[in-house]
């Protein structure tokens, strides 16, 4: 199974992802990380997206189509993916149509988190994750059980994205409604978004994906 998790920043497109990879076995392919690790590693393509990413706006379509064909050139035909931010235009939406075709898959589901805006800005700023194992935290609503500690392995380290600024927020907001969200309706004429409402529990969002994904 193939699936898109759509949604503007702060949706929880990657938590739910990683749900879904534990439940599931699926491979999680987000763009995002992608970059942010060729950011780190100071590659070619890190390079071309540094500036771009800190000012919230997006990275050339051929750039982030071209890491999403050579990552699933590495996986096997039956391995389920989750696209994580990607497409985010409609070049990209044609040119994933184009990568999977040629590697004998197909979209099944896109799944449109469906969130109140005003509560990403709050959801976003306010994020940070463990800086050895990833675990998310966040200031107001899940801050770990003992103060500066990770739950999960301990670490003390702990991270913040440098573009999750409210001034970087509101441009990547911009992106989203300007040509992300107009991607939606090529999926719609084919008959494979489903709605879920992201602004519940994380718990109560993983059901309702599920219930999707069972349609
Ligand atoms: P994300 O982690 O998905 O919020 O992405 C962080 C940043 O990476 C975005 O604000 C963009 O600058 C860049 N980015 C990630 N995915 C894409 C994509 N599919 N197209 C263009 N830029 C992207």
């Amino acid at each position: 199974m193939d699936i898109i998790l759509l949604g503007p920043p702060g949706a929880g497109k990657g938590t739910q992802a990683g749900r879904l990879e534990d439940e599931h076995g699926m491979i999680q392919l987000s763009t995002g990380d992608m970059l942010r690790a060729a950011v780190k590693a100071g590659t070619e393509v890190g390079l071309k997206a540094k500036a771009l990413m800190e000012a919230g706006e997006l990275v050339p379509d051929e750039v982030v189509s071209g890491i999403i064909g050579d990552r699933l050139d590495e996986l096997g035909p039956e391995q389920g993916v989750i696209f994580d931010g990607y497409p985010r235009t409609a070049a990209q939406a044609t040119a994933l149509d184009e990568i999977l075709s040629a590697r004998g898959r197909s979209l099944d589901h896109v799944i449109e988190l469906v969130v109140d805006e005003d509560a990403l800005v709050a959801r976003i700023t306010g994020r940070f994750t463990c800086g050895k194992c990833g675990e998310g935290y966040h200031d107001t609503f899940k801050q770990p059980a003992k103060e500066g500690i990770c739950d999960v392995c301990g670490s003390s380290e702990f991270k913040r994205r440098p573009d999750d600024t409210e001034e970087t927020v509101r441009t990547r907001m911009q992106e989203y409604r300007g040509k992300t969200a107009p991607i939606l309706p090529i999926y719609e004429t084919r008959g494979i978004v489903r709605k879920v409402d992201g602004m519940g529990s994380m718990a109560q969002v993983n059901d309702e994906i599920e219930a999707a994904l069972a349609l």
